[in-house]
């Protein structure tokens, strides 16, 4: 199926080369990895697959370029990241069609994924003014403390495929507004946007060098090698656990600054003094954004006993409407997920949990036709030792279970390895404190349905990862502190 003159344009306008020291150039020996349309499974072009040789030239560039870029003025990083803002917001339409092309969400999601994108460069424009030290007496008297923050230096940052722009920005705002240089490997379903986010910071005026980009279809062979290499200061990773423990592991040998953005598994409680309506949008919102594609997407559902059964009805009417097509026709809200063995794995779980006694209450069903498309999916009466409750879904599958009080819910919501976001609905603002305070999670959307802010400190707790991003606390991720003891 040929794509609309639209689309190609948008995609031809992309450099499909890799940008080391400033200089887009083919890979090493020439060779191109193919970026695939999910909702059609048809090519949508080909991109430079990046070598060990050149993920090496890429970490050369950046080392480079650390020392000079590292002592350019607040003021100027700081103007660089505005004007890249700004450019973003300018062309959100053009970056929406082409994130939708190669993820596959509803334009109007990549547009909102644009924005958000957007306002990381925006806030750490701010944040690279306030980069602050300090300076005290011993508490003796004899000497002083002087403390400043310094850029950590070369940074890797290996980024995942469900949000192609935003996990970009939310690395590279805080690296850039700190002084660090940047070699960046997107993942290789989700290679345009970061291409186009590229050649945004070269038009803002980021020099050559600061930041790099690497495609490649052997993320492994090609990183494993930076990693090892001792000027390599800092490893920023999103994705999955699995791949997060090997990164930390490898990261050892060197004992490198590592920042880890994981995997999820959120519980969504709904007590019976919840606002329902409210309940039922932020379920929506939480389950639904990104077609359930997001490291914060509710997992599962623990809802109240006397509210139960009309949730779970409410839900299954909504989710159920939702139109589902290719993300760039009108009035779709669901797209395709990602490639086929995410929607096996979606399938398989939906039938563990049919198999062991759920009730299906809407969808569970792949259509027929071309695309990886899994409809909307409410399952009822969950068993506990249904495999959904306890694996990342990543898909528009919502399985809903019960608690028998406070404590149990709270029990019921720890017990995971993981521990990124909950959710918490009630109007009871004793509770809702008690609850927020017994949750082994690093956010908690409190009567909210999403928490993502460029100016909070995103991030989970236990298996979820390690660090923040966003708010002042994802500048420190980039920055070392330096003490000195002052003899006056
Ligand atoms: P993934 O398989 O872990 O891949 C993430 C990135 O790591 C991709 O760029 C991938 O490259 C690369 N990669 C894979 N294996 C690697 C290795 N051995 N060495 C170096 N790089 C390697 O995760 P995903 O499927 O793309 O993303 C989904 C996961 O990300 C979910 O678990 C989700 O919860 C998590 N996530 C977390 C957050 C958060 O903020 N906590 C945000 C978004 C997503 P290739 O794909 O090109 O091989």
């Amino acid at each position: 199926m040929a794509i609309a003159t639209e689309e190609q344009m948008v995609v031809d306008k992309v450099a499909k080369k890799l940008y080391i020291g400033g200089e887009w150039r083919d890979a090493s020996g020439g060779a191109t990895l193919e970026v695939i349309d999910p909702a059609t499974e048809e090519p949508l072009c080909e991109i430079a697959d990046g070598t060990p040789e050149d993920a090496m030239a890429a970490l050369d560039a950046a080392v480079e370029t650390q020392r000079e870029w590292g002592a350019t003025p607040p003021n100027d990083r700081a103007g660089i990241l505005w004007k890249a803002f700004e450019a973003l917001m300018e062309r959100a339409d053009e970056l929406a069609l082409l994130m939708t092309l190669e993820m596959g969400k509803p334009v109007a999601e990549s547009k909102a994924e644009i924005v958000y994108a957007a306002d990381f460069f925006r806030w750490f424009s701010g944040e690279a003014l306030r980069i602050d030290g300090n300076y005290k007496q011993f508490a003796n008297g004899t000497s002083r403390v002087l403390v400043m923050k310094q850029p950590v230096g070369p940074s890797l940052m290996i980024t995942p495929w469900n949000f192609p722009m935003a996990m970009g920005t939310r690395k590279v705002g805080p690296a850039i507004a700190a002084g660090c240089t940047i070699v960046m490997k997107p993942a290789q379903q989700t290679p345009l946007s970061m291409l186009a986010l590229g050649q945004i910071l070269e038009d803002a005026g980021l020099p050559g060098g600061v930041f790099n980009i690497l495609t490649t279809s052997s993320s492994s062979k090609t990183t494993g090698p930076l990693i090892q290499d001792p000027r390599l200061r800092k490893l920023s990773f999103t994705g999955s656990t699995e791949v997060g423990r090997k990164l930390i592991e490898a990261s050892a040998q060197n004992v490198l600054r590592t920042s880890m953005e994981l995997g999820g598994n959120a519980p969504f409680l709904i007590f019976e003094d919840a606002d329902l309506d409210a309940a039922v949008e932020g379920a929506l919102l939480a389950k639904m954004r990104n077609i359930g594609e997001a490291c914060t997407a509710a997992n599962r559902f623990h809802v109240s006993e006397p509210v139960r059964e009309e949730f779970q009805r409410r839900l299954g009417e909504r989710m159920g409407a939702l139109k589902v097509g290719r993300g760039t026709e009108e009035d779709v809200k669901v797209g395709p997920l990602i490639d086929q063995p995410s929607r096996e794995k979606v399938a398989e779980l939906v039938q563990d949990a049919l198999d062991k006694g759920a009730a299906r209450v809407v969808g569970g069903e792949i259509p027929d036709g071309r695309g990886y498309f899994y409809p909307p999916t409410v399952l009822g009466g969950v068993p506990d030792d249904a495999r959904v409750l306890h694996e990342e879904i990543f898909g528009p599958v919502a399985p809903v279970t019960t608690f028998e009080s406070e404590e149990d819910a709270i029990a019921r919501a720890n017990d995971t390895e993981y521990g990124l976001v909950a959710y918490v609905f009630t109007r009871d603002i004793k509770r809702a404190i008690r609850v927020c305070e017994g949750l082994e999670t690093g956010m908690v959307g409190l009567n909210q349905g999403m928490v993502s802010n460029a100016g909070a400190p995103f991030g989970g707790v236990k298996q979820s990862g390690i660090g923040r991003e966003g708010g002042k606390e994802g500048l420190e991720e980039f920055l070392e502190t330096k003490y000195v003891a002052v003899n006056l």
